[in-house]
């Protein structure tokens, strides 16, 4: 168990040569782990509960960039905007709304980006197509002057099948697409980030590939 360093310098390889971001998600996993992790150069982390995120920060080097990649609840917002690099799974206007009040607050503008609902299981949250046009259409209106929608985030299907997962990103991706503004394209964990990174994701999120399984 532990921290698989092998591991690490593979994926990272992989991810450098097709120019693809790595989050490495930590959620559960010890400080210990993340600082063996971070001696071998990776600032970026990804956690999803926000009392532990806080802690860790807390305790970790400043210079670490902290992803939130977990279902936000709007209460706990203002706990992280003032350090977070980055929104991964905005869900909702009330939550996007909440994130630039708080980051008017705190004087940032925060990067967020919106899920979008790309798997068969119902449990998966996030957007469709149509509310996430109309998202994208009245953000200005809203005037929502202290969060910026850098990308789109999507979890496939949990599947063994890999043809399902591949059409899943593909929506995705031309999703994404269709919104030239947006730069980043967050799809990709343990089981599928290689076909996510054929598909043009350019931020993957892994987890138990880097740190072990979970329990
Ligand atoms: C836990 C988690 C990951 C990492 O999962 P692994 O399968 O361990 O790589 C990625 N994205 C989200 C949203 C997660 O919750």
């Amino acid at each position: 168990m532990g921290v698989n360093i092998s591991a690490y310098r593979d994926i990272k390889k992989f991810l450098d040569d097709h120019k693809v971001e790595l989050i490495a998600v930590s959620k559960t996993k010890p400080v210990e782990d993340i600082l063996e992790l971070y001696q071998l150069g990776q600032r970026d982390f990804g956690e999803n509960y926000v009392q532990e995120l806080v802690e860790k920060a807390e305790q970790l080097p400043k210079d670490i960039r902290w992803h939130f990649i977990g279902h936000l609840q709007t209460n706990k917002v203002k706990l992280i905007a003032p350090f977070v690099q980055l929104i991964h799974g905005v869900d909702s206007l009330k939550l996007l709304k909440e994130i630039s009040k708080q980051g008017a607050k705190c004087n940032r503008v925060i990067d967020c980006l919106l899920q979008v609902h790309i798997a068969k299981e119902e449990t998966k949250f996030g957007f469709d197509e149509e509310e996430l046009r109309l998202v994208m259409d009245q953000l200005e209106v809203q005037g929502m002057a202290n969060v910026q929608i850098a990308g789109l985030m999507g979890m496939a299907s949990f599947t063994k099948d890999m043809q399902l997962v591949k059409a899943e990103f593909q929506k995705l991706k031309a999703l994404f697409d269709k919104y030239p503004q947006l730069r980043i394209l967050s799809m990709g964990m343990s089981s599928d980030y290689k076909i996510a990174v054929e598909q043009k994701s350019n931020m993957v999120r892994i987890g138990s590939l880097l740190f072990g399984q979970r329990v």
